[in-house]
C-alpha cells in the first residue's frame, strides 16, 4: 500500500489550522468527492475516503493531538480505528434526498439494514496500570436484536406484513412541485416497509433486547490518558443482517498520590533533612511499578529547586515499551520541628558559629503559666 498522506495536507490546511477551517476545507473536498457527484471515478472514490479519514482525526481534539504527536500510528486501526466512518457530518444528510433523485438510482442505500450504532464507555484505570499495562474485564450492555424473532418483531412463525401505505418500499414519494420530487421515510412503518400485526413476546415487538456481555481488554503500557481503544463489532446490533456497531473505550488515568505524569516522565517530591541536603548522599525509595532505587542527593541541595534525574523510571513509550522515560524527584528539605536535647546542642552550635542568638530553649508548662500570671504573653484568642 501507498505511504499515507499526512492528514493536513489532505485537507489542504496548514497544522495550526482552527476547527472551524478543518470542517470548512472538509466540507469542500467532501462535496467534491463524493461518490454520488463522481458515479464510476474511482479515484474521487478513493480521495473522498481519504477525506473522509483525515476528518475524523483531525475534528476530534484527542485524535488530533495523537496524530500531532505519533503521526498515523497514532491513530491507526489498532490504536484508535474509530476514525474509518465519517463522523460529524452525514452527508446522507447534507444532500437530502435530492441527489437521489437527480440520479434517479435506486432507493438509497441509507434505507438498507443499518449498521449498528457504536458504544461509547469509560474505562478508568491507575497510573500504575498505565505503565505496565494491564487486562480488564468488565460488561457492557448493548442492544441485541432478539433472538426469537431474529429481529423481526414478528411472533415466531409470524411474519411482518407488507406495509400498506408505502406498499413495502419503505418511502414515500413526494411531490414538491417544480418538478422535483423527492422521497421521505415511510411514516407508515418508519422506513422498514413492513408492519407487526402480531408482536413477539419476548421483545414486545421491537426486535431488540438488552444484552449484557462480557468484555476483556489488553491496554497496552505506556497508554496515554484519554488514549481511544476501538472494538469493532461489540456495540449495538443493527439491523437484521447488517454489521454490529462499535465498542469505543476511552482510557481515563487516576491522579496517583505520590507520582504525576508528564509525557514520558514520571514526577515525585521527597523530602529530605538538613544535613542530607547539605552534606549530599544517597536515599532509597520505591519507583511507581514498585522497585527499589536509589536516588543520589547532591551537596548543597536547595529546597524545592534542586531535581533529580533517575533515568529509566517514568513512563513507557506508547509506540515502543522498551523505552522509558524518566523519573524526575523534586528534593524537599524539610525544617525539623522536634529536636532531640542533641540535636538541640547541635544546632546552637551551627548558630553560634554563624554568630546568630537563637532565643532560648522551649519553656516548660509552668513557665508559660507563670507569663500568664504576670500578664507577659498575654493568651491568644480562642479559635472558633
Ligand atoms: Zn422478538
Ligand atoms: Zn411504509
Amino acid at each position: 500500500m501507498a505511504e499515507k498522506r499526512c492528514y493536513y495536507e489532505v485537507l489542504g490546511v496548514s497544522r495550526t489550522a482552527t476547527e472551524a477551517e478543518i470542517t470548512k476545507a472538509y466540507r469542500t473536498l467532501a462535496k467534491r468527492y463524493h461518490p454520488d457527484r463522481n458515479i464510476g471515478d474511482e479515484e474521487a472514490k478513493i480521495k473522498y475516503a481519504e477525506v473522509d479519514e483525515a476528518y475524523s482525526v483531525l475534528s476530534d481534539p484527542n485524535k488530533r493531538a495523537r496524530y500531532d504527536r505519533y503521526g498515523h500510528a497514532g491513530v491507526d486501526s489498532s490504536f484508535a480505528a474509530s476514525g474509518m466512518e465519517g463522523v460529524g457530518v452525514d452527508l446522507g444528510d447534507f444532500f437530502g434526498d435530492l441527489i437521489g433523485s437527480f440520479f434517479g438510482g435506486g432507493p438509497r442505500r441509507a434505507r438498507g439494514p443499518r449498521r449498528g450504532e457504536s458504544i461509547a464507555a469509560l474505562l478508568e484505570i491507575e497510573l500504575v496500570e498505565a505503565a505496565t499495562g494491564c487486562s480488564k474485564t468488565f460488561t457492557v450492555p448493548s442492544e441485541q436484536n432478539c433472538r426469537d424473532c431474529g429481529g423481526s418483531g414478528a411472533r415466531l412463525g409470524t411474519q411482518p406484513a407488507s406495509c400498506r401505505r408505502c406498499r413495502g418500499q419503505g418511502y414515500e414519494v413526494l411531490n414538491t412541485g417544480f418538478g422535483i420530487t423527492t422521497r421521505m421515510r415511510c411514516r407508515g412503518c418508519g422506513g422498514r416497509g413492513s408492519v407487526i400485526t402480531d408482536p413477539c413476546p419476548t421483545c414486545r415487538g421491537s426486535g431488540r433486547v438488552t444484552l449484557t456481555e462480557e468484555v476483556t481488554v489488553n491496554i497496552p503500557p505506556g497508554v496515554p490518558n484519554h488514549a481511544v481503544f476501538t472494538y469493532p463489532g461489540r456495540g449495538h446490533a443493527g439491523d437484521p443482517g447488517a454489521p454490529r456497531g462499535d465498542l469505543e473505550l476511552r482510557i481515563q488515568i487516576r491522579d496517583d498520590k505520590t507520582f504525576q505524569r508528564d509525557g514520558h516522565n514520571l514526577l515525585c517530591r521527597q523530602t529530605i533533612s538538613f544535613p542530607r541536603a547539605a552534606l549530599g548522599g544517597t536515599f532509597e525509595m520505591t519507583s511507581l511499578t514498585g522497585e527499589k532505587i536509589l536516588v543520589e542527593v547532591p551537596r548543597g541541595t536547595q529546597s524545592h529547586t534542586t531535581v533529580v534525574r533517575v533515568p529509566g523510571h517514568g513512563m513507557p513509550h506508547f509506540d515502543d515499551p522498551q523505552r522509558r522515560g524518566d523519573l524526575l524527584v523534586q528534593l524537599i528539605v524539610e525544617t525539623p520541628t522536634h529536636l532531640t536535647p542533641e540535636q538541640e546542642e547541635l544546632y546552637r552550635q551551627l548558630a553560634a558559629l554563624e554568630g546568630l542568638s537563637p532565643p532560648p530553649p522551649k519553656k516548660g508548662i509552668f513557665s508559660k503559666l507563670k507569663d500568664l500570671v504576670s500578664g507577659e504573653n498575654p493568651p491568644k484568642e480562642e479559635k472558633k
